[in-house]
């Protein structure tokens, strides 16, 4: 047989490749040249990339080197080597600049290796201040530990021990508050220590001597540590600290400089030349394209009108005939299709002439029959075997349909059962087929699906679309239906099985009280059911509106006034009572629902703003938790300002916390953030300290707000160091005018330490739990460094112990 369109879809596709393949070598060799420049630009990125790394690795030192007792021991450090190591791949990659040839690159190439030089040293020489601080029996502390500890042991006499012991309390005090006057303290003390230690008549000596060197010694050491404090910066982010972020700002400097020059390198001519070829190579891509357009058209023209004509006839349910003669004249495989078609009608004709009886289509609704679901349904599990794919079968039953019967009367059933039938075709696809089975029992079947998700996707969108308000005989109501949901092969071999196991579900879908479809269950596993049964009850959570906002102060450490709210997700969950959100938050996220929770969460939280507003309670602040995949959400900003303007909102009383982790894994997460500072709204890192978490990078993000995490706070009072490490952040985040939040402050040794470490503000049980909106007004109007009393039962109150 002839295979004409065989050979014009052959020749179609010669055509469409050839020109561009005609054109492709000479673009590649003018492409060389440039793949020449692209190298050294590359080179250039990875000596800029390698260099970041440095700064990182320079950055987690300073941040928890410090902690690491084994490094002060041995002096050596991971850290360090990390530093050393991306120095000199960078170098090394900038070296890869000298072959290229272009010696104008290598004096801005030079730059950047000298100042490397310079930043690799500022690192030594912190490296070995911090070193010589040491908290172990190494290094300037120790020496003071040995100092004192000869002074306890020899000093003897009750009297002088508390001066011993005074030292020692100022000392601590400076550690942890890097106070100038606990030196002023401690150098007071020690002084009056040495007179009494000279006029001690209970001494011998040579005792006196032996007291007086210790105590001298011990001095010597304080004065060190507080000289090497000054040196690194560790109480004011000046110092070494401050040196090096210039110098990681100048580095960054260099290389943009570089970068501009080696643009300047790329050869105008070659470039435009290149750019010429390829814009013909897109030329002709595009010709062939429409060719292809063109060529294929002309061989689905005919196939469109063919099933057009079939499809019009089987839903004439087979009587028009329809005309397929100038189709069939062709001579090609289409030409044969029809032919076959043609064949086809005149034995349904004899066929349906025969069994003339059977209905196939449901004289009320005139969606497909019991019979005809019957027949389709054996022939689609012949069809899906073959193919070796799944098919799903919805069972649905409409809820209190009797009801409507009964107060509307029989002529408005049947109208709700059109209505209802025509909902669901609207959500079938083309493939799909739905029945009505008699009474209120429709049936779909889905072809070729068997995920889980995708089904239970369609599932939803069914109830939702036959949830719409209908009116009836002038009476509007919301219809509802369960359905349940069978799967080929899974929960059955034959057309029987499946209705059956459907027909098993749609009664289960009908007791569960919180969602309406349910998935036949004999071969899950119980894990997988309740999962699934959680998504569904979150999915009915947003019908329902079960979600509800709690709000926590945030109390100004200086004023001891509300200074603003952090908004807290709760699910009022019909039965299991109040969940906390980390109990269903990843969930909802793992679901793809995040971007609905949290868009209601800024419409509620701004909706409250107005109404406290509306109560006269003033401009209150809230900050509300974005999750990271929000981040990416390209509808986040409006959003934000669409709830703002709704509300009446200003900007600025709004504030967002997105952990760093967030906008690191998010693309362009930078850019989201300074789109939405533009709206004016407040952003604060939420949980900083924790995971991947770097000083580095605060300076270049767009930040109002630093909250320091609750492990944090928690571990502070028994570990000093953990303190040192604090102040070295605020003095930090404050040279980056963030306000600095504590999360989590239970007691009150924590809040007089933040307060001794110049904290802004303070959020915590010490305060208040997370309250429901009612009882904000009250906690807004008090002052929590007055008048906390332990009467009070809503806020677990403990007394400021002074
Ligand atoms: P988070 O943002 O770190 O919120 C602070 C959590 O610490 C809250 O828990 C709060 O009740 C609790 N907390 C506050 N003060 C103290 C304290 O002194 N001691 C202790 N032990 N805990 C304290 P909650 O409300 O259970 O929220 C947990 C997490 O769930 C939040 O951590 C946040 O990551 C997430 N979350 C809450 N609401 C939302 C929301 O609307 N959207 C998103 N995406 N996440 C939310
Ligand atoms: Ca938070
Ligand atoms: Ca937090």
């Amino acid at each position: 047989m002839l295979r004409k369109t065989q050979a014009r879809l052959f020749l179609g596709f010669l055509v469409c490749i050839s020109i561009p393949a005609a054109l492709g070598p000479i673009v590649y060799k003018y492409q060389l040249d440039r793949d020449a420049l692209d190298l050294a630009s590359k080179a250039v990125k990875q000596a800029q990339l390698e260099m970041q790394h440095a700064f990182q690795f320079t950055r987690d030192f300073i941040n928890f080197g410090q902690r690491d007792v084994e490094f002060f021991k041995s002096g050596r450090s991971d850290y360090l080597l990390s530093i050393a190591d991306s120095m000199e791949k960078s170098q090394a990659a900038l070296a890869g600049l000298q072959s290229l040839g272009n010696a104008d690159l290598h004096p801005a190439a030079d730059e950047i290796v000298a100042r490397l030089d310079e930043y690799g040293a500022t690192v030594t020489r912190l490296t070995g201040l911090l070193r010589e601080r040491g908290f172990s029996d190494y290094g300037v502390v120790g020496r003071m530990r040995s100092a004192v500890h000869s002074l306890e042991r020899d000093v003897g006499a009750p009297g002088l021990l508390v001066h011993v012991l005074s030292l020692r309390r100022y000392e601590k005090d400076y550690i942890i508050r890097n106070r100038a006057s606990y030196v002023d303290a401690l150098m007071d003390r020690a002084r009056t220590l040495e007179a009494e230690l000279q006029s001690s008549a209970a001494l011998s000596m040579e005792q006196r001597t032996g007291l007086i060197l210790s105590l001298q010694d011990y001095l010597a050491a304080f004065r060190q540590l507080v000289s090497v404090d000054e040196t690194t910066g560790i109480r004011s982010g000046a110092g070494l600290f401050g040196s090096l972020i210039l110098q990681e700002d100048e580095l960054t400097a260099c290389f943009d400089r570089l970068q501009a020059a080696l643009e300047g390198y790329d050869d105008a001519e070659t470039r435009s030349l290149t750019n010429y070829l390829q814009a013909g190579i897109g030329l002709a891509a595009a010709l062939s394209i429409i060719l292809g357009l063109v060529l294929s058209r002309k061989l689905t023209g005919p196939l469109t009108v063919l099933s057009g004509r079939m499809q019009a006839y089987v839903e004439s349910e087979f009587r028009d005939e329809a005309n397929l003669d100038e189709i069939a004249d062709r001579d090609d495989e289409v030409g044969q299709l029809a032919r076959d078609f043609v064949s086809l009608q005149q034995a349904i004709k004899v066929y349906v002439s025969s069994i003339r009886e059977m209905a196939y289509f449901d004289m009320l609704t005139g969606v497909a029959s019991r019979a005809y679901l019957n027949q389709r349904l054996n022939e689609m599990i012949s069809a899906a075997t073959r193919r070796n794919e799944g098919l799903s079968l919805f069972f649905v039953d409409l809820d209190a349909f009797k009801d409507v019967n009964d107060s509307l009367g029989h002529d408005a059933g049947d109208q709700l059962l059109v209505e209802v039938a025509a909902r669901l075709k609207a959500v079938a696809r083309r493939s799909d087929f739905v029945a009505r089975l008699g009474g209120d029992e429709f049936c779909m079947l889905l072809e070729g699906l068997s995920d889980e998700a995708d089904i239970a996707v369609l599932a939803d969108r069914c109830i939702s679309n036959i949830e719409m308000p209908v009116t009836i005989n002038g009476k509007t109501f919301k219809p509802q239906a369960s359905i349940g949901i069978s799967r080929f092969p899974l929960d059955g071999s034959d057309a029987e099985e499946l209705m059956r196991a459907g027909d098993n579900a749609m009664y289960a879908a009908k007791t569960a009280r919180h969602h309406r479809f349910e998935f036949f269950r004999k071969e899950m596993t119980q894990k997988a059911a309740d999962r699934l049964m959680f998504a569904q009850e979150i999915r009915a959570a947003f019908r329902n509106e079960e979600f509800i906002l709690f709000y926590q102060p945030q109390v100004d450490i200086g004023s001891g006034h509300v200074s603003g709210w952090e908004a807290l997700v709760r699910w009022r969950h019909p039965s299991r009572g109040m969940v906390p959100p980390n109990d269903f938050v990843p969930e909802i996220e793992r679901l793809g629902l995040i971007n609905d929770l949290g868009s209601w969460v800024i419409r509620e939280a701004c909706r409250q703003m107005a109404a406290w507003k509306a109560q006269g309670l003033g401009d209150i602040r809230v900050s509300v938790n974005v999750a990271p995949r929000q981040l990416s959400d390209k509808t986040l900003f409006t959003t934000v300002s669409e709830a703002l303007s709704a509300a009446r909102i200003e900007p600025k009383r709004l504030g967002l916390e997105v952990t760093e982790s967030g906008i690191q894994s998010t693309p362009d997460g930078r850019e989201v953030l300074n789109q939405l500072k533009s709206l004016g709204v407040r952003v604060a890192i939420d949980d900083f300290g924790t995971g991947y978490s770097s000083l580095g990078s605060l300076k270049h993000l767009p930040i109002d707000c630093l909250k320091i995490d609750r492990s944090f706070i928690r571990d502070m009072v028994h570990d000093p160091e953990d303190a040192v490490l604090l102040g070295t952040i605020m003095a930090l985040g404050h040279a980056l005018e963030c306000d600095i939040v504590a999360e989590g402050v239970e007691d009150v040794e924590q809040l007089q330490i933040l307060q001794g470490l110049g904290c802004d503000t303070v959020q915590g049980f010490f305060f208040s739990k997370p309250v429901p909106s009612e009882e904000v007004p009250e906690l807004a109007r008090r002052n929590f460094m007055e008048h906390r009393s332990g009467k009070d039962k809503k806020t677990p109150t403990k007394k400021l112990a002074s």
